[in-house]
């Protein structure tokens, strides 16, 4: 199918983003196109105009440091995916990457964009919503960080407001004696998961489980984030953890899976990945 009639702004700077951002209501930020290019063609979008923001040198970032990684708004899912040093700061990210689509979606699609897009299913939300990371956002009215459990509203809703970009997304460094992994389960590899899990276990001096949370994707309107600390104890039990999850969620049926299939399958996930978590917490410590 053809997408309906647009307008095309090409800026190359940020300021002229910006600008031509304000000066067009409705109009939409291209990134990768990865999702917004199938919503015009199946018409399920027909914005004024679109923003391409390809051109814009400064916002294909990527910066490393101490304390984190700031991912800029043009940078590819495949680059932060291989990036040695962003994995070495904060695991996760790749971990996550590997189950987004397919490896030419990640050539193009943007790690910033799939936050914006705001799918519930998608790997990104829940990994900036269980790390506690920020979005940055900018507009000609200026600037502001938006916490991750402020961000996501709904299905493909955030809190960007009309004429604002995000700029970066910043996701926290792991902090020493915690592990993470990530699980979750597609009908077919690169499809949109019917659940996953984003699991994150802190250990403290003596070895013992001091933090356990969980980000899910695929089981409700936004990224869900649970704390399990107490259900899990100090020993990390990973199955009261999981019967804790498959009490404390409410997943919607599909033509994929039923509400009673995902309850059961979401906690499987949970408890294979905070496992899994535990045991790296455990290796980084010793
Ligand atoms: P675009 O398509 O360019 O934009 C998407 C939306 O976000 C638009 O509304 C756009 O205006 C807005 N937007 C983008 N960037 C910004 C910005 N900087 N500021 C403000 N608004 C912005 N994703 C997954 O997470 N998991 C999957 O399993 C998965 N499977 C896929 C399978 C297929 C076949 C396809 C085609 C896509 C799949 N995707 C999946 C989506 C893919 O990850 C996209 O790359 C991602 O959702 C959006 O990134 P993008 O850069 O392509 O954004």
């Amino acid at each position: 199918m053809k997408p309906p009639p647009f307008g095309y702004h090409a800026p190359r700077t940020l300021g002229e983003a910006l600008d031509a951002l304000a000066a067009t209501p409705g109009g939409k930020v291209l990134a990768g196109g990865q999702s917004l290019i199938p919503l015009l063609n199946m018409r399920l979008a027909a914005p004024p105009a679109l923003v391409d923001v390809n051109r814009v040198a400064e916002l294909d970032a990527l910066h490393v440091g101490d304390q984190g990684v700031r991912i800029g708004a043009l940078a590819r899912h495949a680059r932060v995916e291989r990036s040695a040093e962003a994995a070495a700061v904060q695991p996760l990210l790749g971990r996550a990457l590997r189950h987004v689509a397919h490896p030419v979606i990640r050539n193009r699609g943007t790690v910033v964009g799939s936050l914006a897009h705001a799918d519930p299913a998608a790997e990104m939300p829940a990994v900036l919503a269980v790390l506690g990371g920020t979005v940055e956002a900018a507009s000609v009215r200026g600037r502001r960080t938006i916490a991750a459990e402020a961000f996501f509203l709904g299905p493909l809703e955030s809190a960007l407001e009309p004429g604002e970009l995000a700029v970066s997304a910043f996701f926290p460094a792991a902090p020493p004696r915690t592990g993470s992994a990530f699980a979750e389960t597609a009908r077919r590899h690169g499809d949109y998961a019917l659940s996953g899990v984003a699991a994150v276990v802190g250990l403290d001096e003596d070895l013992r489980v001091a933090s356990v949370r969980a980000g899910f994707l695929g089981i409700a309107p936004v990224p869900l984030v649970l704390d399990l600390t107490g259900a899990a104890g100090s020993r990390g039990d990973w199955a009261a953890a999981a019967a804790h999850v498959r009490e404390r969620i409410d997943p919607e049926p599909d033509i994929h899976a039923g509400a009673a299939y995902r309850r059961h399958l979401t906690g499987v996930l949970a408890e294979r990945a905070l496992n899994a978590a535990a045991a790296e917490a455990l290796r980084r410590a010793e």
